[in-house]
C-alpha cells in the first residue's frame, strides 16, 4: 500500500489538525537549531493556500506526562509564525474545554498550536486504549488529519497512529519526500553503497547495523560507537565510550561483516582529550596508544582521510551520527572532514538524523551538496532496517 497524499485529501475550509516534529534542540527559551521548523513549511504554506485553519501537534523534550512549562512549545510557535509570516497563536492546553474553544474560532488560513503533546501521559502509554482517548478529544477538534513529523513514525503514539486512524488523512509533503528517499535506498541503492555511522551509543545502532551488513559493500564506524569496536579489537580505549556488555555483539558484527565481504572500516587514530571539556587538553594518537584516564572524542586526521577515501567511488552514501562531539570546536574536525567528503560523492547521499543534520547546519557545510537531509534520526535508522513504521502504515489508504 502507498502512503495518501495531500492530492488526495479535500482540504479546502476545513480544519486540518497536523501533526509535526518541531522537537527542536533548545537552550532555556532559545531555539538552537530551527531546521525541524523550516521542514515543516512547505506542508504548513500548502494547507494554507488552499484555504484550511490548521490545529498544529508537536512534541517538545521529554516532559514524561507532566505539564512542563519548561517543554511549553510557545517558543516553537514564535519562531513558527516567523518563518511563515503569519500569527501562530498557543494556548496553554493540549486538550479539553480550551482547545474546543480554541479550535472552533479557527477561521481558514489561522494556525493554532496547541501545548506539548507529551504534557498528557496517554500521548505514549503503552494501552491503546488510553492512546485512543486522547486521539479522540483530538479528533473532535477538525475535520481531516494531516502526518508530517518524519522524526515520530516509528513511534506507535496517540497523535501519531491512533489520531490518523480516526479522520480522513494524508501525509504531508515532508513525510512523503522523507519516505521517497528512504525507499529508494532501502530497494535500490546504486553501488559502491556505504553506510557512515557515528554517535555515543552502540547498542542504539546494533539492530540496524545487523541489518545493514546484508545490504551494503562499506560500512563506516566512528564517533563514541567506535570505541566499542576498538575494545573488542584488544585496544585500551582509556575512558573513551565504551559499553562492555556489547562487546560480544560487535565481535559477532565484525565475523559477519567479514563473511559477507562488507568492508568494515574503523578509525586509526582519535583526537584524545584528558577530559569532556570545549577547553580540555588534547592530542592525536593512534588507537593503540590512548593514554589511561584520556578519552577519544573525535576521529583523528588520518581516520577522516581513510573514511573520505572509502566513499571516494560510492554511489549511495547514507550517513547517521556524528563522528566526534562536534558541539565543541575542538571535536568537530573529524565530522567536518567526513561530512565535506561526502558532500562530493556522485550519487545518492541522505544525512539521517538529527544530530548529524544538526551538525551540517553547525559547521556551516552546504547544505545543497547532499541530495536529502533527513529530520528523523532514530525513524530513518528504522526505516533502513526494514521494520515496519506504524506512523507511516497510519497514512496509508
Ligand atoms: P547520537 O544521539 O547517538 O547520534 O549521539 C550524538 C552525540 O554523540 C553528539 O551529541 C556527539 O557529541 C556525541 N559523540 C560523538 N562522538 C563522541 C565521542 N567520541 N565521545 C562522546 N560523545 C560523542
Amino acid at each position: 500500500m502507498s502512503l495518501r497524499t495531500l492530492a488526495d485529501l479535500d482540504v479546502t475550509g476545513k480544519k486540518v489538525i497536523v501533526r509535526l516534529d518541531l522537537n527542536v534542540p533548545m537552550d532555556g527559551a532559545v531555539i538552537t537549531d530551527d531546521g525541524r521548523i523550516q521542514a515543516a513549511l512547505p506542508t504548513l504554506r500548502e494547507l494554507r493556500a488552499r484555504g484550511a485553519a490548521l490545529i498544529i501537534l508537536t512534541h517538545l523534550g521529554r516532559p514524561d506526562g507532566q505539564h512542563d512549562g519548561k517543554y511549553s512549545v510557545a517558543p516553537v510557535a514564535e519562531r513558527l509564525g516567523e518563518l511563515l509570516g503569519v500569527p501562530v497563536s498557543t494556548i496553554d492546553a493540549v486538550v479539553g474545554d480550551l482547545a474546543t474553544h480554541a479550535a472552533d474560532s479557527c477561521e481558514p488560513g489561522a494556525i493554532l498550536m496547541l501545548e506539548n503533546v507529551r504534557f498528557d501521559p496517554r500521548e505514549t502509554s503503552k494501552d491503546a486504549n488510553e492512546r485512543q482517548t486522547l486521539a479522540m478529544e483530538w479528533a473532535a477538534l477538525a475535520d481531516c488529519y494531516v502526518g508530517d513529523g518524519f522524526g515520530v513514525v516509528h513511534r506507535k503514539q496517540a497523535s501519531v497512529t491512533e489520531l490518523a486512524g480516526l479522520l480522513p488523512h494524508a501525509a504531508g509533503l515532508l513525510i512523503e519526500a522523507e519516505s521517497t528517499v528512504f525507499t529508494r535506498v532501502l530497494q535500490d541503492p546504486q553501488r559502491p553503497y556505504a553506510v557512515v555511522l557515528g554517535g555515543a551509543k552502540v547498542s542504539d545502532k546494533l539492530a540496524v547495523i545487523e541489518h545493514l551488513l546484508t545490504k551494503v559493500d562499506t560500512l563506516i564506524i566512528g564517533g563514541g560507537m567506535c570505541f566499542t569496536f576498538l575494545a573488542a579489537l584488544g585496544h585500551n580505549v582509556g575512558s573513551s565510550l565504551f559499553e562492555a556488555d556489547q562487546v560480544n555483539t560487535v565481535t559477532a558484527i565484525m565475523k559477519h561483516a567479514q563473511e559477507r565481504g562488507v568492508s568494515l572500516v574503523l578509525p586509526v587514530d582519535v583526537v584524545a582529550a584528558d577530559r569532556f571539556a570545549a577547553g580540555a587538553a588534547a592530542k592525536v594518537v593512534p588507537v593503540s596508544g590512548i593514554p589511561e584516564g584520556w578519552m577519544g572524542l573525535d576521529i583523528g586526521p588520518e581516520s577522516a582521510q581513510l573514511f573520505a577515501a572509502a566513499l571516494d567511488d560510492c554511489k549511495t552514501v547514507v550517513w547517521n551520527g556524528p563522528m566526534g562531539v562536534f558541539e565543541m570546536p575542538a571535536f568537530a574536525n573529524g565530522t567536518r572532514v567526513v561530512a565535506e567528503a561526502i558532500t562530493q560523492v556522485k550519487g545518492l547521499t541522505v544525512v539521517g538524523g538529527g544530530d548529524s543534520a544538526a551538525a551540517v547546519r553547525l559547521l556551516g557545510i552546504d547544505k545543497a551538496g547532499f541530495t536529502h537531509i533527513s529530520t528523523g534520526g532514530g525513524a530513518s535508522l528504522e526505516f533502513l532496517e526494514g521494520k515496519t513504521l506504524p506512523g507511516l502504515v497510519a497514512l496509508e489508504a
